[in-house]
């Protein structure tokens, strides 16, 4: 098989003051050989933490990793039981991860050169000599002009987009099977973040690298993912091709999502997927549908079981009752008249 990473029954929780937090709540997926699957979902919908416990990235004291079966299946091992330092090795290895702001991981004080070459000693145990010859070859390989120039040169000298370029250099310089990208735009403008999903598409299509691109925003993966996930309150609401999902989206929520994309037309920003309401509080997750309370064509079912999932031939999934064979559809019409 192609599959490369497998995610089965995922479910995190973080102990806060105001009590017990499920943050993702049974999630699955998997991964293939060089493609490109993005999660999907606003800030609070659990992405972010799904990644990082795949890096083994979360704070060990605060958060509980639970679910019958669960597993972060990488070559018949799972993550979820190895140590720090195995761990250590596989985030310097095999899966890497790149973050929205680059000068959070960059060191400040170091010359750019320096520090790409530092990573690659430390991850492949070469000279210093040939690690700087390798650090003026990512340079380039990730298109920074007057690489000679820059390699000396600090973070703070550097733009944005440069910066993400390094990280993207930095994160594939091992030659990683997975790149992990969690909004690695978002801090950019819309011209850049093009350049940079192209640099990632680029260095992905020569190494058949497996991405995992996390964002809220659907319209920046549009042109890069084979697959989508959306994700909201903890869950994975639905998932599919890259078509399927825009061009015929079965959930009320991917709905609102594609809405909320800016158009080159519009003059500002639609507001957040012009939906009234919050997600819902995830101390205590609503027993139904927990996208009911905003969910336009909320039936009464939907108050009180937990969605179901439809299947849309081999590749869409959603879980909503909306499509269901058990939905009473005359449930639906009549909350829309009210
Ligand atoms: Fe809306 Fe019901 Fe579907 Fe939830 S299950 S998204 S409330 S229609």
């Amino acid at each position: 098989s192609k599959k490369i990473l497998g995610v089965r029954n995922l479910h995190v929780s973080f102990k806060t003051y105001a009590g017990v937090v499920q943050a993702v709540r049974g999630v699955d997926f998997y991964l293939e050989k060089g493609e490109t699957l993005a999660i999907v979902g606003e800030s609070g919908c659990g992405k972010t933490v799904t990644v990082k416990t795949i890096m083994g990235l979360l704070p060990k004291e605060q958060s509980i990793v639970s679910g019958e079966g669960v597993e972060v299946n990488f070559h018949n091992k799972n993550l979820l039981n190895l140590s720090e330092n195995e761990m250590a090795e596989i985030r310097g290895n095999h899966i890497s991860m790149i973050f929205q702001d680059p000068m959070t991981s960059l060191n400040p004080t170091m010359k750019i050169g320096n520090q790409i070459a530092e990573s690659i000693v430390i991850h492949e145990n070469k000279s210093e000599e040939e690690a700087k010859k390798i650090a003026l070859n990512i340079l380039e390989l990730v298109n920074i002009p007057n690489a000679k120039e820059r390699i000396n040169q600090y973070p703070f000298e550097l733009s944005g987009g440069m910066r993400q370029r390094i990280m993207i250099g930095i994160a594939l310089a091992c030659d990683p099977e997975i790149l992990i990208a969690d909004e690695p735009t978002t801090a950019l403008d819309v011209t850049i973040q093009a350049q940079i999903m192209d640099l990632i598409k680029k260095l992905q299509d020569k190494k058949n690298t497996g991405v995992i691109l996390v964002t809220h925003d659907l319209g920046v993966v549009a042109s890069v993912a084979d697959r989508i996930q959306v994700m909201y309150a903890g869950e994975v609401v639905e998932r599919g091709t890259t078509n399927e999902i825009f061009y015929s989206p079965k959930h009320p929520y991917t709905f609102a999502l594609l809405e909320s994309i800016p158009k080159l037309s519009d003059h500002k920003q639609k507001e957040l997927y012009s939906l009234v309401g919050t997600p819902p509080d995830l101390t205590n997750p609503p027993k139904g549908c927990p996208f009911a309370a905003r969910c336009k064509y909320a039936m009464k079912i939907c108050r009180v079981k937990h969605p179901e999932i439809t299947s849309f031939g081999e590749t869409q999934e959603s879980s909503c009752w909306l499509h269901h064979e058990k939905a009473d559809l005359s449930d639906v019409s009549e909350i829309l008249l009210k």
